[in-house]
């Protein structure tokens, strides 16, 4: 194979059928030369004889996005440092309940090897849709996973009522918008994952400090102005701050993607072209006790004060670019 091993990040929390997932939904037709890491609490490996022929590598007795970081980096640094024959082409991560995946992500960016050698494909969450409501309420960790995510897969819809899956569906929307969300047995109505953000009134107390909002603006930012802002709110607010992003329009031929999970920036990417959409800029913000209202402001304050800066040099300081 050529280019950077893929890798799949699946969390979600403590029994929401994390493994089932990448047994039933990932691997089929995976190919050979995927490999999967399972990360585990406890001693030992439960679970790794559902992934059949594939063994999984065990990462057991502690967590990968914590006390465990260093054994996952070199576990990584192995796989993707072999030769091109014996490398795998996709490398899927079983999580503990209680990871962080961003943690995980980051990972990826700040090792110089996995920087250059691996490709963050999706974080995938998978949520029980029997005991979300509760885990939310109880877990802090479980609304960071939901709002990390590129994916949640919602299990155990076959066990409960269509209520009951609706209900989990609209607490994950709440969290995190506009997630595509999957049924794990296919048990998700199809209408349910394709409609826009419900409006949720009782998600109980533990989401009801999470608020999410997204600004839009017409005119083209000015790509140093808004880095230099985001970084600074990241830095001042980043526990507060579940996950952003955003789409730039800095008056290039196509917008900038930007994506970030609490404190971690992922490196933007750049556009080619517009695909057909009217050049704008949309940035949404997840967060828990954050005053969202005042962002607006404080963007525009920001490039106003740099506007004026770059009219009269004579009281520009020393610019840093990131
Ligand atoms: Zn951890």
């Amino acid at each position: 194979m050529t280019g950077p091993v893929q890798v799949t990040l699946v969390g979600g929390f403590l029994g929401a059928g994390k493994t089932t997932y990448i047994a039933r939904r990932l691997l089929p037709g995976a190919g050979d030369s995927t490999c999967v890491v399972l990360n585990e609490l406890g001693r030992g490996d439960t679970e790794g004889s559902l992934f059949g022929a594939s063994p999984p590598r065990l990462i057991a007795g502690g967590c990968v996005c914590c006390d465990r970081r260093d054994e996952l980096k070199a576990l990584l640094r192995n796989l993707v440092g072999r030769t091109r024959a014996a490398r795998p082409s996709h490398i899927i991560i079983e999580l503990t309940g209680m990871a962080h995946p961003e943690r995980i992500a980051q990972q990826l960016i700040d090792d110089p090897l996995l920087r250059y050698h691996t490709a963050l494909r999706a974080i995938v969450v998978v949520v029980d849709a029997l005991a979300l409501r509760q885990t939310l309420s109880r877990h802090h960790e479980a609304v960071a996973q939901i709002a990390a995510a590129d994916r949640v897969v919602v299990s155990k819809t076959d066990l409960c009522d269509p209520a009951t899956a609706s209900d989990a569906v609209a607490l994950v929307r709440h969290i995190n918008p506009d997630v595509g969300v999957d049924g794990l047995a296919g048990d998700v109505p199809p209408k349910l994952s394709d409609e826009a953000p419900l409006a949720v009134t009782n998600t109980g107390a533990h989401t009801a400090d999470v608020r999410t909002v997204t600004l839009e603006f017409c005119q083209p930012l000015t790509w140093q102005v808004f880095g230099a802002w985001l970084t600074l709110l990241v830095h001042a607010h980043g526990e507060r701050l579940l996950r952003f992003k955003a789409r730039i329009d800095t008056g290039g031929e196509g917008p900038v993607l930007l994506d970030a999970v609490q404190d971690v920036v992922h490196p933007p990417r750049h556009l080619v072209s517009w695909s057909g959409l009217t050049p704008s800029s949309s940035m949404t913000f997840i967060s828990r006790g954050l005053d969202l209202t005042r962002l607006e402001a404080s963007l525009t304050t920001f490039e106003h004060a740099f506007a004026q800066l770059a009219a009269d040099p004579g009281r520009r300081g020393h610019q840093s670019s990131r």
